[in-house]
């Protein structure tokens, strides 16, 4: 086939649904040409993710849990025996504890602030390493991030600190590989409505502020980051690592809302 991802291959991890980030991204990625696995977790998402995946024409439709490595080892092996090699990896994922997703965030546990530090950041470390050790002529590494890293957001908490970690880690993994040729990068997206986006309480004020605040006046949809997406996991973005690219309609350039933005 042609496209600007003819003869790539590359593993999609984080689909849940057609409202996932990671099926935005799939889909764009696909229409470009790319050859694509997929990972889900657990058996309901599999149900769900199996006909999204052959779809866009995948037979490679492996579970992964992160917090049990031996699933992602499992992953990485059966590439390693489907293709050798890899050109492409979309980390897509991450979890907190719902209850915590409200109120104040110094009132996280320890045990949740573990957690979510696990499957939302380390687990892309995990994977990266994984996946440079497929990309002998080197490769492109995207994860998902949002600006909660940075400013404070209301309810965010834990999930926003989990955030600010998985960006250093971009940096130290674009150091760390780069000189064989591999980039990572990260795409901050604004909000979607998605199942992960739904355990935040008040997200749907969040969504309404940045739509009515946002520069481009509009909501961040899957199709915006599936294009930036393509850009990053692409040649176009040969010179690019290291970086945290906003996809959210230019919401993180505005300070004070202009006058006539006030009332909402
Ligand atoms: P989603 O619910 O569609 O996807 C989240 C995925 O994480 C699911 O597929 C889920 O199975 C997976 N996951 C959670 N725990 C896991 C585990 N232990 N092992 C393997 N997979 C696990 O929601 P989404 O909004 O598309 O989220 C994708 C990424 O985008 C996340 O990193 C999220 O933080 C980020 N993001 C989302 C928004 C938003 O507003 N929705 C904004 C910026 C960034």
């Amino acid at each position: 086939s042609d496209g600007l991802l003819a003869g790539k291959r590359g593993l999609i991890m984080g689909v849940a649904n057609d409202h996932s980030i990671a099926w935005g991204i799939a889909t764009a990625l696909a229409g470009q040409g790319a050859e694509l696995a997929f990972t889900y977790q657990g058996d309901a998402f599999g149900r769900r993710v199996r006909p999204l995946a052959e779809s866009v024409g995948a037979n490679l439709v492996l579970p992964c849990d992160v917090e049990d490595v031996a699933t992602v080892d499992a992953v990485f092996s059966e590439l390693q025996t489907a293709w050798g090699s890899l050109d492409f990896v979309v980390h897509a994922v991450a979890f907190s504890d719902k209850a915590q997703l409200k109120g104040r965030y110094a009132d996280t546990t320890r045990e949740n602030f573990v957690r979510t530090m696990v499957i939302s950041c380390f687990s892309f470390t995990e994977i990266a390493k994984r996946a440079a050790a497929m990309m002998p002529d080197g490769g492109s590494l995207l994860t998902l991030t949002y600006a909660g890293s940075t400013r404070v957001m209301p309810n965010y908490n834990v999930m926003g600190v989990a955030k600010a970690a998985l960006e250093a880690s971009v940096r130290y993994l674009a150091a760390d590989y780069g000189p064989q040729g591999v980039r990572v990068n990260a795409i901050s997206a604004g909000p979607v409505r998605t199942l992960a986006g739904a355990g935040i309480t008040d997200a749907r004020r969040m969504y309404n502020f940045h739509k009515t605040h946002a520069p481009l006046r509009r909501a961040t949809t899957i199709e915006d980051v599936g294009g930036s997406a393509l850009y990053l996991l692409s040649p176009l973005s040969a010179g690019v690592t290291g970086e945290v690219h906003f996809v959210d309609s230019g919401f993180h350039v505005v300070s004070m809302p202009k006058p006539e933005d006030m009332k909402a």
